[in-house]
């Protein structure tokens, strides 16, 4: 079990009051809580050890390089990367998707197809069609059903030898649904198709084994983990990093310059542009320790409590509706109430202290799907309580009595 009253004790923010209410934060998909132990690593950092990485003799230097790499030791454990080459750090998902698709198009040529889904935020979306637009490759979506489920007959039935690239989230934002990757992986990789995972909101929830997964790419975000906004790694087969061609020029990134020819750096500078986010990456180090310190099987058990009790809780309210209703979900509960526009419900429940998102989630097609402007979404963390669903079932209920 977790000691939630220590848990809670490590995350200040949450102990204060929003429009005179305690603060209920149930954005959690949108952005993780820092906990001290974060903060005091950033603190640290710019009063002992700042300095340029890579690049300075000085002392100063040499220990914010090597607290740097060790971060990115830290990381490829945590993730079961064979070497720490494939681990590339960058601004975030958005980022890390961007890298891959820009690089991959050179690979791709008209009658070449891209594969993505239904439940795609639109960072494993735009970045796709950028990229066929750039080769005149086509851009193919696996179909969800009803329930937020991906239909695996129609990927069967998609996927085939034209397929060059197979880009999936791991877990929905909007809907919560863990999808079946291992299965998509695997069958992605009997047609020689690269596969490239958006891990952003499974890694809040699951430890990613990339090896286990036999994925290609595998990105997310650090602010979503409890580390710091402007972080996030990329994970890349050593192979296919090789292949791929820089994303950004600058420093750090070359091995030589002339005016008639540059050489790049080896693996992971070639794709580290520029003065890096330092302080960033050393702490994000420190996130995934405390995330570990809790422990994974422990956080995961205890947000499938808080899924069952908010989803039993939320339904008993008339006329609500709740959108992904996959048997394999994480703690991501979207709904709206009939009758009544998601923003509505937002303001008003914000007014009572509870935090809640309103909207697309950046998930537009799915809210195409289902013929709604948006839902209303509330994530749970591990941090989250159930006295707090509680407030938000009130709230809601509350909302909807001045609404109607
Ligand atoms: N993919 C998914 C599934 C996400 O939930 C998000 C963040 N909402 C992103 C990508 C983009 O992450 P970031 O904004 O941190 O780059």
């Amino acid at each position: 079990m977790l000691d939630i009253n220590a848990i809670r004790a490590d995350f200040p923010i949450l102990n204060q009051k929003v429009n005179g209410k305690p603060l209920v934060y149930f954005d959690n998909a949108a952005t993780a809580q820092k906990p001290k132990v974060v903060e005091k690593a950033i603190i640290e950092y710019y009063e002992t050890i700042n300095a340029n990485i890579h690049r300075g003799v000085h002392t100063l230097s040499q220990l914010a390089t090597d607290a740097y790499e060790e971060s990115r030791k830290k990381i490829q454990h945590h993730v079961n990367a064979k070497s720490d080459k494939e681990i590339i750090f960058t601004a975030g998902t958005t980022f890390g998707i961007n890298l891959v698709a820009n690089g991959f198009s050179s690979f791709l040529k008209k009658g070449d197809e891209i594969l993505i889904s239904a439940m795609e935020h639109h960072s494993n979306i735009v970045p796709w069609q950028f990229a066929c637009e750039r080769s005149g490759a086509s851009l193919k979506i696996i179909p969800m059903n009803e329930e937020g489920d991906l239909i695996l007959e129609e990927f069967d039935k998609l996927i085939n030898s034209n397929t060059k690239m197979v880009a999936v989230t791991h877990i929905s934002n909007a809907l919560g649904t863990v999808n079946p990757i291992k299965y998509i992986i695997d069958e992605a990789h009997k047609v020689g198709a690269a596969v490239l995972i958006d891990g952003a909101q499974a890694t809040p929830h699951i430890k990613p084994d990339v090896q286990a997964l036999d994925c290609d790419f595998y990105v997310f975000s650090g602010h979503k983990i409890c580390g710091p906004t402007g972080t996030g790694i990329l994970y890349g087969k050593e192979a296919w990093l090789d292949k791929l061609p820089p994303y950004q020029g600058g420093g750090e990134m070359i091995k030589t310059v002339t005016f008639e020819k540059t050489t790049y750096a080896c693996l992971p500078h070639k794709f580290e542009a520029g003065t890096p986010n330092i302080a960033g990456g050393i702490v994000l180090g420190y996130a995934i320790d405390y995330l570990n310190g809790i422990g994974f099987d422990k956080i995961k058990a205890y947000e499938k409590d808080l899924l069952d009790y908010g989803t039993k809780k939320l339904l008993e309210i008339e006329g609500l509706k709740i959108y992904g209703t996959a048997k394999e979900k994480t703690s991501v509960i979207s709904f709206n109430i009939q009758g009544l526009h998601p923003y509505d419900i937002g303001v008003i429940v914000d007014k009572l202290g509870v935090a809640v998102r309103t909207g697309h989630h950046c998930t537009q097609p799915i809210m195409d799907f289902y013929g709604i402007p948006g839902t209303v979404r509330a994530s749970f963390s591990f941090y989250n309580t159930k006295e707090e669903i509680d407030i938000l079932i009130e709230a809601v209920k509350k909302a909807k009595q001045m609404l109607s």
